[in-house]
């Protein structure tokens, strides 16, 4: 049965860079302004990410990774509600069966004191062979640092199926400075620091209007931030959206599309989206050039249908069609806006 779990959790993470999706998105939904990711070796010898959130009740840290265990879930329509992240309480539990060693710091507002706890295979553990397993109480500050170890350590085919160290840091860095430029004006701070390098500030947060573009120019350059036609927010009331984003104009091509689409506050794809988008530069743009995307979708969640498996990041939505059609309308409209 072990190797069985171990099997589906390296299928639920598959390399440190989605880890890292889910443990920001936990850092998230307990409401974190602060999110602070340091690794090692492109985050497979080490990945740990601290913030400032609600923290976790001792009492809730024995059952903490547990398959299915989650907070969050409260009825089946929550499953497509999507009003926070988490969805199936297998994070915590994958990751636990996919390293060597996971370990959690945690305080909440209300214990005076933080707990430390380990965990290997989905359950608590002891720190070191024979002493006990029990959380044990610590000094430490609110919120929750969660360390993994070696991961894929005892996942041979999946350590192999990995790239470098150094393109593992690349995808991981990739995911903090997306949700870095998302929630930069929504005043959640990221840092990302290399083991043995500085700390990179992804963002410092802030809830200005200029602080997107500000996030840009640092994660993207100032060569495509200057070329970004702003579009406004837009409520459509029928078709029951919100968008807004920044859009690459006719004078910026590059050799591949960067497209940045968040749905209700979360990083997904959307490939119904992308190909609208990659069609209506295509006719603009010199041949060969593709365009830089950053869309953020408000949908009601109730219409929203996140695919049930983790792994999977498409989502889609009712009426898709149309709303698709609508934001490029929208897109075209900005652009054309911005050219007279
Ligand atoms: P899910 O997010 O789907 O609930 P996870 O396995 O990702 O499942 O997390 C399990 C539970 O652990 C969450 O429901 C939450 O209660 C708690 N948790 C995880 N990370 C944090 C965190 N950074 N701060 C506070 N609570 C957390
Ligand atoms: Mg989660």
């Amino acid at each position: 049965e072990a190797v069985v779990n171990r099997i589906a959790a390296g299928e639920i993470i598959h390399r440190p860079a989605n880890a890292l999706k889910e443990l920001i998105e936990n850092s998230l939904d307990a409401g974190a302004t602060l999110i602070h990711i340091t690794l090692k070796e492109g985050g497979l010898k080490w990945l740990q990410i601290r913030d400032n959130g609600s923290g976790i009740r001792p009492g809730d840290l024995p059952l903490l990774c547990e398959r299915f265990a989650t907070s969050k879930l409260r009825d089946f329509d929550d499953l497509s509600a999507m009003t926070t992240f988490g969805f199936r309480g297998e994070a915590l539990a994958s990751i636990s069966f996919v390293s060597a060693s996971m370990s959690v710091v945690t305080k909440t507002k209300q214990d005076p004191l933080a707990y430390k706890a380990f965990y290997t295979s989905g359950a608590l553990a002891p720190p070191k062979p024979g002493q006990s397993s029990e959380p044990k109480p610590c000094a430490g500050s609110d919120g929750t640092i969660l360390t993994a170890e070696d991961l894929f350590y005892n996942v041979p085919q999946r350590r192999r199926a990995l790239k470098s160290a150094a393109e593992e840091y690349n995808r991981a860095l990739d995911i903090a400075a997306k949700y870095a430029l998302h929630y930069g004006s929504r005043g959640v701070g990221f840092v990302c620091k290399k083991s043995g390098s500085n700390a990179t500030d992804l963002s410092t947060p802030s809830s200005s209007a200029t602080q997107t573009m500000d996030t840009i120019r640092l994660l993207h350059g100032t060569s495509v931030a200057r070329e970004l036609v702003h579009l406004e927010p837009k409520r459509n009331a029928p078709l029951g959206f919100t968008v807004a984003g920044y859009i690459s104009g006719a004078n910026w091509s590059a050799k591949r599309t960067t497209f940045l689409c968040f749905i209700n506050h979360r990083l997904v794809d959307c490939s119904a989206l992308k190909r609208s988008f990659e069609t209506l530069y295509s006719a603009m743009l010199p041949k060969g050039g593709h365009p830089w995307i950053y869309l953020s979708l408000e949908i009601d969640p109730a219409k929203v249908d996140v695919n049930v498996h983790p792994t999977k990041r498409e989502v889609h939505f009712l009426n898709e069609d149309e709303i698709v059609e609508t934001v490029c309308t929208y897109a075209q409209d900005a652009l054309a806006g911005a050219n007279s």
